[in-house]
């Protein structure tokens, strides 16, 4: 992970604090963002907003609405310390 992702990361991990969540099962979210609702799913670790299709590709840095979602759940810090850790080899 680069400097420049981490910065990213910080970013919308401040962003995630406007996100209203509604939650649909113990892994499913409905997430209200200021520019529409998407649906968030913390076992496929996806998200139907554009940030999320266009920007982010599997093992990069979530959108805000999931790192709502995962803070919600609880899951936010374990998340964390698996980026810091790295890919495991
Ligand atoms: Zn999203």
């Amino acid at each position: 992970m680069t400097v420049g992702s981490s910065c990213m990361l910080a970013d919308r991990a401040r962003s995630s604090a406007r996100v209203r969540l509604e939650r649909i099962d113990q892994h499913c979210f409905i997430a209200y963002g200021s520019s529409g609702e998407y649906l968030v799913d913390l076992r496929e670790m996806s998200c139907e907003c554009p940030d999320f299709r266009y920007r982010c590709g599997p093992g990069d840095i979530p959108c805000k609405h999931l790192i709502a979602a995962l803070r919600e759940n609880n899951q936010w810090d374990a998340y964390l310390a698996g980026l810091q850790r790295g890919p495991a080899s």
